[in-house]
């Protein structure tokens, strides 16, 4: 029997982790071919999540948990599940129900058929507000144009790993983790299903704009230092373009209109203060990077688990 491990974050959720279980359950009901087991991430939640997730765990053997000190984030939870998994597959999902645990069959299917990463993409609903439908796509254009690697847009974490791929990310070790990037990047054979994105079934979403922004600022400069290039070639491009003023800079002075060109100064001067903030400040996100990582510090800590109970 071949035996799944589902990894499911959560913040915040206490209303919705019935409800997850419930469908997963009834799914793997149609599938004798499977053992399973979900390891619920508990991303320090500060509703009663915890208690919810300790009392289904007695309930019911196939239930694990792993309870962090505080938040650490979505992508360090996803880390901390994978760490921990031990199986043939590992499915990770979101617990809000917008990740329909329906497509688990077909995930199976796929693997079976001989993939090792079945990844999903969202199909652009009507449920989803505007606002995050411009913004996610506007952020898979800029991750794309910068980086090596190409993530299709609206790929959630969302997605069905083997056991090699899952061997791969166990050793990550990085700071800022970006795993729509990171799964790509390892490779194997991938295949991406559509699906619908269901509403949130209890609750607000957790991703707040200051977490979207720096989720964004995080993927883009994890896999990429094209805009350090980026930065230099423009400060290039800029130095030739200003030896076009030097003929009208000798002009004035010859002729005695050393005066005048106010506007052209300032206009100048604010011009290159922020060119050298924004080029200062992508070097800046990087040195940041470099100092966090080289503090080697763990990427969560936890603070309960069941997991090394023996059920
Ligand atoms: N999440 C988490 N830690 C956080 C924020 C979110 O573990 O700091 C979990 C959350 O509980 C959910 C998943 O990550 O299971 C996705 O979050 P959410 O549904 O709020 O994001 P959205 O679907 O709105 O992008
Ligand atoms: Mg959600």
């Amino acid at each position: 029997m071949k035996h799944v491990v589902l990894v499911v974050p959560l913040y915040n959720e206490e209303g919705n982790i019935d409800a997850l279980l419930t469908s997963i359950e009834n799914v793997f009901a149609a599938l004798p071919a499977y053992s399973y087991e979900v390891i619920l991430v508990d991303d320090g939640s500060r509703d009663n999540s915890l208690q919810v997730v300790k009392q289904k765990a007695q309930q019911d053997p196939r239930v694990k948990y792993i309870s962090f000190s505080r938040n650490f984030g979505h992508q360090n939870a996803l880390k901390a599940g994978l760490d921990m998994a031990d199986g043939d597959c590992v499915i990770s999902m979101d617990a809000d129900m917008q990740h329909p645990p329906s497509l688990i069959p077909t995930m199976l299917q796929h693997w079976e058929a001989g993939f090792d990463v079945v990844y999903t993409v969202r199909q652009e609903g009507a449920d989803l507000s505007a606002f995050k439908k411009r913004s996610s796509s506007t952020f898979y254009q800029i991750l794309n144009w910068l980086s090596e690697i190409d993530v299709e847009q609206g790929t959630p974490d969302f997605r069905l790993i083997g056991r090699n791929v899952l061997n791969e990310l166990k050793r990550l070790n990085e700071y800022d983790l970006f795993f729509r990037g990171l799964v790509k990047w390892v490779g194997f054979k991938q295949i991406s299903i559509p699906y619908q994105q269901e509403e949130r079934f209890s609750g607000k979403s957790k991703y707040t704009l200051k977490k979207m922004m720096r989720f964004a600022l995080q993927g883009i400069t994890s896999f990429s230092i094209r805009p350090l290039y980026a930065a230099a070639y423009l400060g290039f491009a800029i130095s030739l373009l200003s030896l076009l003023y030097l003929p009208y800079a000798l002009y004035s002075y010859y002729f005695g209109r050393t005066i005048s060109g106010w506007a052209s100064v300032i206009v100048t001067i604010a011009f290159f203060g922020g060119l050298q903030l924004t080029i200062l400040g992508i070097i800046g996100i990087y040195l940041g990077k470099l100092f966090m990582q080289s503090k080697g510090r763990p990427l969560y800590i936890i603070k309960e688990t069941n997991l090394y109970e023996r059920s």
